[in-house]
């Protein structure tokens, strides 16, 4: 007999939807205990950008991007260090 009975037919859906639930079964027992993908995406999105701003303070700390403005005794305007004036007085620096 080479045919496929139902029978057969329907115990094998019944083996494939059982064994299936229960490895659905175990995954969901698994991923209580476990942090999902999702939760540990958003962890590692939180360490970069923590560790992006904590760089950034380190340089502007140690005088990066940001530079001290002199204001000039003789005019008032404000230049930055170590620049001359547009009235020709030399900030220090
Ligand atoms: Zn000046």
């Amino acid at each position: 007999m080479m045919g496929i009975s139902l029978g057969k037919l329907i115990f094998t859906v019944v083996v494939v939807v059982g064994v299936w639930t229960l490895f659905k079964a175990i995954a969901r027992r698994n991923g209580k205990t476990r942090v999902n993908p999702a939760q540990r995406a958003a962890r590692m999105a939180e360490d970069t950008v923590r560790n992006r701003m904590g760089d950034r303070g380190d340089k502007g700390r140690s005088g990066g991007d940001a530079m001290d403005l002199v204001r000039c005794p003789s005019c008032g305007a404000f230049t930055a260090e170590g620049s001359t004036c547009q009235c020709g007085w030399k900030a220090p620096g």
